[in-house]
């Protein structure tokens, strides 16, 4: 369970009213039973519940069971598509160890603004049915020529370039480091994106595949070639 709160031996954290939904009323969990709760920082801990009740309750923290564990320093860059869609490369962009989300507006992305809180949400909830003791940030929605104007230029851009139409390319050989895979709408990106994109220094552009693949495949087919690479 993750719990926004800090863990040590011996502190008492209460329940939201969700939390106890989850625990008693979906997990059948009540007073004495024990689970593990995180919160994206100090690992992972054992911890009893002390109080159950239908509209929040208390859990004493006992000891940690497991160190705290980073991702590799991977954030996913992707325009936001429709909603199911989106949430489904939010949790499964945790699933696969990005430590960031930065859903990014392009020419051709239909939404004009994003339930920033709600893909948190889906966040923390892929980061607990994983066992993960992490949760990436996901950001609010910024224009794509915002964010490469700020760009940090130690970080390295994977661009998810179906022109280049061949086999995946392969990432052996490229260096270990921060990285960021970058993924566009369904409708890809401009053509004066991509000339933007072709003309950054930092972007590599790679192919997944002979085959175009929607956006949500295409992310998490990118972050997986990534793992396979240079993650760990
Ligand atoms: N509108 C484009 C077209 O019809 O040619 C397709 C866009 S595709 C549905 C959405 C995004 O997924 C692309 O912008 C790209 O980042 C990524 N993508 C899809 N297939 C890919 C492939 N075979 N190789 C690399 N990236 C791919």
């Amino acid at each position: 369970l993750f719990i926004d709160h800090p863990l040590g031996a011996g502190q008492a954290v209460g329940l939201t009213a969700d939390q106890a939904h989850y625990l008693f009323g979906v997990m059948r969990l009540g007073q004495g039973d024990r689970l593990t709760v995180f919160n994206g920082r100090d690992g992972a801990w054992s911890a009893e519940i002390a109080v159950a009740s239908k509209r929040g309750g208390q859990v004493t923290v006992l000891a940690q069971t497991a160190p705290q564990q980073m991702p590799p320093d991977l954030w996913l860059l992707f325009a936001p598509i429709k909603k199911a869609r989106t949430d489904f490369i939010v949790e499964k962009a945790t699933e696969m160890g990005a430590a960031r989300i930065m859903p990014v507006q392009t020419e051709f992305t239909n939404a004009e603004r994003i339930r920033q809180d709600r893909l948190q949400a889906h966040a923390v909830e892929a980061a607990e049915q994983c066992g993960g003791t992490f949760v990436p940030p996901v950001a609010d929605l910024v224009p794509l020529r915002r964010v490469l104007a700020d760009w940090p230029p130690e970080r390295r851009i994977l661009w998810g370039d179906e022109a280049r139409y061949g086999p995946a390319d392969t990432l052996a050989g490229l260096a270990r480091g921060p990285w960021a895979v970058l993924i566009g709408p369904e409708g890809g990106f401009s053509p004066a994106e991509r000339e933007m994109l072709g003309a950054l220094d930092v972007v590599t552009p790679i192919s997944l595949g002979p085959r175009i693949l929607r956006a949500d495949t295409a992310a998490v087919a990118a972050l997986t070639l990534f793992q396979a690479h240079l993650g760990d």
